[in-house]
């Protein structure tokens, strides 16, 4: 648990989220800001910063959860597609340094995302 960090907040409950899943080594929750219906973030439960500040192991858990998110996304909103996405550092647009993966279900080609 990193103090500063909102993401470890959410995690402990100090800051409330709309869950999507969890489990003892990832949390799942609705983006506060959707893009499109849908939009969820997958974080680790150990604290880390981005990508190039992960364990193998850490990776390996939060990648290994990443279907079956997708596949309650896909059950729950009936997206036509989703994109999987990863910033790291702020000039490749992150702004949350504890590392997250987005899940953008798609809709079609106005769905308002890219
Ligand atoms: P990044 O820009 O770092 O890739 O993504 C961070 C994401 O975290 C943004 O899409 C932003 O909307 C989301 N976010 C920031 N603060 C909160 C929060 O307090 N709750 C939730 N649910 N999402 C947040
Ligand atoms: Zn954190």
């Amino acid at each position: 648990m990193a103090d500063s960090c909102i993401f470890c907040k959410i995690i402990d409950g100090e800051i409330p989220s709309a869950k999507v899943y969890e489990d003892e080594k990832v949390y799942a929750f609705l983006d506060i800001s959707q893009v499109t219906k849908g939009h969820t973030l997958v974080i680790p439960k150990a604290h880390c910063k981005d990508i190039y500040n992960t364990h193998p192991d850490t990776a390996a858990a939060l990648f290994s959860r990443i279907p079956k998110i997708a596949n309650a996304i896909k059950e729950t909103y009936e997206p036509v597609g989703l994109n999987v996405l990863n910033n790291n550092e702020e000039p490749a647009g992150q702004s949350v340094f504890h590392l997250h993966i987005h899940l953008i279900p798609r809709y079609g080609e106005n769905d308002g995302f890219g």
